[in-house]
């Protein structure tokens, strides 16, 4: 079908950029002065701009001198956590949620959760993030949100097994009545927080839950190498372990972290009923001094995807995939003791194809190509530090960075324009947040929404 065989306009027709693109075999390309059409949300055709000159369209945006990439994916975060940014710096894992998070945590109202993922949306989307993954409490506030600012994400109710049984209850009705909300946008895991922090019993209920409902399960999993250490001294086994034997790995899993896997985890994960992915957020591990990161290449070896993540601000101090991206690539090349290992072009099949397949939408989103959907941003190069270019995959990964993102569009609906955000008005929500901040960080009530004993 060419772009001119339909009777309407195009919703939006993108010239003059270079188009990143993946061939049969995933592997990455660039096309050169190419136009993207878009129609009904949808990529129609990735095509050349000599084609659609004179093509009707409602809305055009001339992107020379920039490119175009799939929407980046953040396959592991708590938004509303942006409230708690730069509140608990330089503790320990156990100090910081047992002293700080948790304790904030059980502060928490709908209306901090809602002002907390207005701000990281708002966040994600000037730094070139269209779709994310979120556990958190509240969620129908952070679903509100994203209907609202145009984001996609897939969205799940944590749990912990404190909670009693309400928890996975409530966890299973979110996720059954939220899914598909937001015109598709929004799609929905069962979410029990840690094997830590959730029964081997309520595990077991989840995993069955989710296959009889067709739901994905994203849980925080062998965070660190502690975790691994304590579960194997208490309990004789891994989380990942526990994972087998409560039939999670059974179902379609998203692992966030994942530092402590162990060698004989691998033959588990690789035999994994369902669909397993891993979620990366290397900034995390290296302030709270984990000795070990994601084992990213053991995975791909066993053809378990990983996907970049930023976890939440409280931890990571930023929701900027970008420097996820980046960072991965680094800290892949130090632990392998390897440079020729995580090169730009496998950092950007992470943050496209990986990423994409890790948060469910491996087939909808994560490639500008006829058919999926319209979720791209377009990134400006014409900067000093982004010039010359000798290999623009290099470029993007290791010179640009998130604030060269100059447009981004989720289905097709452009959320920021020139760097100009048209769905969140952040300073109101700054300033409304900044007046909540004393009530929701007050400390003195000694409770705390949970105990980090892992
Ligand atoms: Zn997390």
């Amino acid at each position: 079908m060419t772009p001119s065989s339909h009777g309407k306009p195009a919703d939006l027709v993108i010239t003059g950029c270079t188009v990143l693109v993946h061939d049969d075999r995933e592997e990455i390309g660039f096309r050169e002065d190419a136009a993207v059409v878009v129609r009904d949300g949808v990529v129609e055709s990735v095509t050349t701009a000599a084609a659609v000159d004179g093509l009707a369209a409602a809305d055009r945006i001339d992107a020379r001198g920039q490119v175009a990439l799939p929407g980046l994916i953040n396959c592991h975060t708590h938004t509303p956590m942006v409230a708690l940014r730069g509140l608990a710096e330089d503790l320990p894992t156990e100090e910081w949620f047992n002293d700080v998070v948790w304790p904030v945590e059980s502060n928490l109202t709908v209306r901090d959760v809602i002002l907390g993922a207005r701000l990281a949306c708002a966040e994600m989307i000037r730094a070139g993030v269209t779709t994310f993954a979120d556990s958190y409490f509240h969620m129908d506030a952070v679903a509100a949100v994203v209907t609202q600012c145009g984001m996609r994400a897939q969205l799940g109710q944590a749990y912990f097994s404190s909670q009693g049984p309400e928890g996975l209850a409530a966890s299973l009705e979110f996720a059954l009545r939220r899914r598909d909300g937001a015109g598709g946008r929004i799609t929905t895991a069962l979410a029990p927080h840690a094997p830590y922090t959730v029964a081997d019993a309520d595990l077991a209920a989840t995993a069955e839950l989710a296959r009889a409902h067709d739901l994905p399960v994203h849980l925080h999993a062998a965070e660190n190498r502690d975790q691994t250490d304590t579960s194997l001294a208490r309990h004789g086994v891994t989380p990942i372990e526990v994972l087998e034997r409560t039939g999670i790995l059974d179902t379609d899993v998203l692992i966030a972290h994942g530092t402590g896997i162990t060698e004989g985890d691998l033959p588990l994960l690789a035999r994994a009923g369902g669909r397993t992915a891993v979620a990366t957020a290397p900034r995390g591990y290296l302030k709270f001094a984990w000795p070990t990161t994601t084992p990213v290449r053991a995975l791909r070896d066993i053809g378990v995807p990983v996907g970049l993540a930023t976890d939440g601000a409280a931890s990571n101090n930023s929701l900027d995939v970008w420097e996820s991206m980046a960072l991965t690539s680094l800290i892949q090349k130090s632990t392998e003791n390897d440079p020729r290992w995580l090169t730009s072009r496998q950092a950007l099949h992470h943050a496209t194809v990986q990423s994409a397949h890790a948060v469910g939408l491996g087939d909808t989103v994560g490639r500008i190509a006829p058919g999926r959907r319209a979720d791209l941003v377009l990134v400006d190069l014409t900067g000093p530090h982004t010039q010359p270019v000798h290999d623009l995959a290099a470029t993007l990964v290791h010179s640009a960075r998130s604030a060269d993102v100059r447009t981004t569009i989720v289905d097709g609906r452009v959320l920021m324009r020139d760097r100009e955000l048209l769905t969140v008005d952040v300073a109101e929500v700054a300033r409304e947040l900044g007046e909540r901040l004393p009530a929701l960080t007050d400390r003195g009530h000694g409770r705390r929404v949970q105990e980090y004993d892992t």
